[in-house]
């Protein structure tokens, strides 16, 4: 029997990951060599960076990468660049790149990167530099057979690009391999730009058909604009013909009942910074998006922000979790007795690393694929694990997210096993 074990940290994310781990240890009674293994990363670097500002000072920033688990491969995941990075947020987003990879059963672990840093307050040189820093430090411990980063929250296909190059000038020989999410000029893979916001919506698709429900005309509000929210708001109209009412971002949130039009929307991003503002929409606190009457609710932003507080006044009858960790423990068993159907992030948001994946493969055998037959395979991909995961719900009696959990850690901890590691 598995000990219920005290929070590590104060941390909310990481706390949120060791729960969800115990609470699936529990139910599949796990090894408790497998688990002890499993609730800590294998390895994780930190690192101290010197960059030149432009004005011509010196500015010293903190980064790290944490390697949580490489037991059924190469460690996989995103590198953030955020004001309020932790390395305690990051271990938690470690592992739960392992549990995602795993859930689309990818040959991958998983590990997860950040810099504290605001990169809105950077000019693109100073960018540039940190990007280039971050990689020359961590070199050795990153390579396309050993980890291999992405981008993340605050991250970019060109920041991927200048890592790209880095490494490459590091290893003497063009080694694009070392991370995804390049530019397609550098060897990026067709379709990785729109990846995460469209495992989603095929997992929407599912769950839309499990409740009986037709989602054409039906409302949904997105928190978050940034790569995944936005595409999600895209995909949302063109694949599945509903109305996106309410969007927000780190400036503001707007709210039209007749719903917005992609394109308008994200052209007055791109011209002022924000959707904030946009004609013919009232400004709405992120609170009462969260818990418009709406069908599908995207959390897209950041983590921790569906909560026991908020977690009794959310309508929304899908909640499909664009982001990592939107859901703590708490909001989670509030949500499931409530009868709202939640497609958790190891699964919804999973189109990312999935394509991420396509994109090394293409790197390793030098030949690319067309962005409709990345769609065909993402499609395929989204579709099993979202059975997977459903069946496991039913046979198991858990919530969406527990199950996901079980599928993951039951395949790394068979992967533990065959290698000899308990
Ligand atoms: N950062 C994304 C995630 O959290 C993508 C990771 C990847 O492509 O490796 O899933």
């Amino acid at each position: 029997m598995l000990m219920k074990q005290s929070p590590l940290s104060e941390n909310i994310s990481y706390n949120t990951s060791q729960t969800q781990l115990e609470e699936a240890a529990a139910i599949i009674k796990l090894d408790p060599a497998a688990f002890e293994l499993l609730r800590h990363p294998l390895r994780e670097l930190h690192i101290t960076i010197a960059v030149k500002m432009d004005n011509g000072s010196t500015k010293i920033f903190q980064g790290f990468r944490v390697q949580h688990n490489d037991a059924r491969g190469p460690n996989k995941g995103g590198i953030r660049f955020h004001p309020d990075e932790t390395i305690d947020t990051i271990r938690a987003l470690a592992s739960w790149m392992t549990w995602k990879t795993a859930v689309m059963d990818l040959p991958l672990g998983g590990g997860k990167g950040g810099i504290i840093c605001n990169p809105k307050a950077m000019s693109t040189g100073e960018l540039e530099r940190l990007s280039r820093a971050y990689i020359r430090q961590l070199g050795s411990f990153l390579g396309p057979e050993k980890d291999i980063p992405a981008p993340d929250v605050y991250t970019t296909p060109q920041i991927m690009g200048w890592i790209a190059d880095e490494y490459s000038i590091m290893q003497g020989k063009n080694s694009f391999g070392v991370i995804t999410g390049k530019p397609l000029a550098l060897g990026g893979s067709a379709g990785r730009g729109d990846a995460t916001a469209r495992g989603g919506i095929y997992c929407v698709r599912d769950a839309a058909e499990t409740l009986g429900l037709n989602p054409a005309g039906e409302r949904a509000a997105i928190q978050g604009y940034g790569n995944a929210g936005s595409f999600a708001h895209k995909l949302a109209l063109e694949l599945l013909g509903m109305k996106v009412i309410a969007v927000s971002d780190s400036k503001g949130c707007i709210y039209n009942p007749d719903g917005f039009l992609y394109d308008a929307l994200m052209e007055h991003k791109k011209t002022t910074g924000s959707v904030s503002g946009f004609p013919e929409s009232a400004a709405i606190s992120d609170k009462e998006l969260l818990e418009l009457d709406v069908t599908v609710l995207f959390p897209a932003a950041l983590d921790s922000v569906i909560t026991e507080t908020n977690a009794p006044d959310i309508r929304a009858k899908i909640i499909a979790e664009l982001a990592n960790g939107p859901t703590t423990p708490e909001a989670d068993s509030i949500l499931y007795n409530k009868g709202v159907y939640i497609i958790p992030d190891l699964l919804c948001n999973a189109g990312g690393v999935t394509v991420s994946y396509f994109e090394m493969v293409q790197n390793s055998y030098g030949y690319f694929w067309e962005e409709e037959q990345v769609q065909q395979r993402l499609e395929k991909k989204m579709k099993t694990a979202f059975m997977e995961v459903q069946q496991t719900s039913q046979t198991y009696k858990v919530h969406n997210r527990l199950a996901a959990y079980i599928v993951a850690v039951k395949r790394v901890a068979e992967a533990m096993k065959l290698r000899g590691w308990y």
